[in-house]
């Protein structure tokens, strides 16, 4: 019985175009991978500034592999928690100029613990259609009242802004990391403001990415602690590492280390995953390049798509989607593509909303235009022919 009903799940999401698979790779150079033994051009890797394969970064992390270990032995504040976890988290906190920063083992289990953390039943939590899951998640296990506006919809917000409750918290993305577009902070936070409203914001995808110092969709808006009161970022995204962190003030970081579960109640990040941290957080820092050729990039990109009659969005970030609605014709461009060489991922409902399934192209540092150039005559072939 049991087996029968797992089987029509699986047929049910094949018959739709929606089933989901593992796909096998291994690292060739830069930006190529080995897809079935054959040397293919990666455009899915969300290791933005090609961080991940960084001589610095690699060396960093050996020193530490050496001193520490590999895993770290147990949760952070049983004996998990060394002095390179501690120096990340200060590091970050001066980075993003902020109070405090607290080092959580991935993004998924920092949304769900931040926000059932910090809120409860009593409060309400409006949040873009388009956040992540675990922010979906999180607000799910907070058990307040939870308002979905569509994307970037500032009406609707403002509208669910003047409701009341004990406490309110506007959750949004910084950089999409989907749709590749910038949360419009700026207005966010005048409607917070005038609404008593908080502000946690998950750049999971934009910290490293955006504005001239890397410090993310903040940045951009010139918005610090004061007015994003609770801030989410990633390290296996432009890091090129693994993990996550929360920044916040000293009162929030308290608490979670009090009671977040997701912190509490899992293995410390290892070590030598601080140690490369670090060593990224370093480059982003100090050498802009990275981020200037990247940006660089994505201009050539949206210029020569534009040249060839593509469909391009709204985005300047290195997320580029080209939303072709249906699942069946979006799997057959990318199956299309992998003939050519090039890995670009189909993605699909319910990580996206229905009729808007793409493919989500990522543009990262280690790119060249010729390799841009090939990716756009290659789907411009495919589009046409299928
Ligand atoms: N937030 C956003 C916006 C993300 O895109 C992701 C990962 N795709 C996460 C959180 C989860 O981060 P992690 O992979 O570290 O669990």
């Amino acid at each position: 019985m049991f087996d029968a009903t797992l089987q029509q799940r699986l047929d049910a999401r094949n018959n739709n175009f929606l089933l989901r698979s593992q796909q096998q790779i291994e690292p060739n150079e830069g930006m190529f991978i080995n897809l079935d033994g054959k040397k293919t051009l990666s455009f899915s890797s969300n290791n933005y500034l090609g961080l991940s394969q960084h001589p610095a970064v690699i060396k960093a992390c050996q020193n530490a592999l050496r001193k520490y270990g590999v895993g770290s032995g147990s949760a952070y504040l049983v004996c998990g928690y060394t002095d390179l976890h501690k120096l990340l988290e200060d590091k970050l906190a001066e980075f993003l100029n902020y109070p405090r920063v607290l080092l959580v083992s991935s993004g998924y289990m920092a949304n769900t613990g931040i926000i059932s953390t910090l809120f409860s039943s009593q409060d309400e939590i409006y949040a873009d259609k388009q956040c992540h899951a675990s922010i979906i998640d999180g607000c799910l296990m907070s058990r307040a009242t939870t308002k979905r506006y569509p994307h970037c919809n500032l009406a609707t917000l403002e509208k669910h802004c003047q409701r009341s409750a004990p406490n309110k918290l506007i959750i949004t993305e910084g950089l999409f990391g989907m749709d590749g577009d910038v949360a419009p902070l700026d207005k966010i936070h005048r409607i917070a403001t005038k609404n008593n409203t908080l502000i946690m914001v998950d750049d999971a995808h934009g910290i490293g990415v955006l504005g001239q110092r890397g410090r993310g969709a903040l940045e951009l808006y010139n918005l610090g602690q004061k007015e994003v009161a609770i801030l989410v970022g990633t390290l296996g995204k432009a890091f090129g590492s693994y993990g996550a962190f929360v920044a916040g003030s000293a009162l929030i970081i308290d608490n979670l280390i009090q009671q977040m579960r997701p912190y509490l109640y899992t293995t410390a990040l290892p070590p030598m995953v601080a140690a490369a941290s670090l060593a990224s957080l370093k480059i982003i820092q100090e050498d802009e390049s990275r981020r200037k050729n990247l940006h660089a990039l994505i201009r050539y990109y949206r210029k020569c798509a534009h040249q060839l009659g593509m469909k391009t969005s709204n985005s300047n970030t290195p997320i580029q989607p080209l939303v072709l609605g249906c699942p069946q014709k979006t799997l057959e461009i990318s199956r299309q593509l992998g003939l050519k060489g090039l890995y670009v991922k189909a993605i699909r409902p319910p990580t996206v909303p229905q009729s808007s399934s793409r493919l989500r192209i990522t543009l990262c540092a280690e790119h060249t235009r010729s390799h841009i150039d090939f990716l756009l005559e290659s789907l411009s072939h495919a589009i046409k022919i299928s």
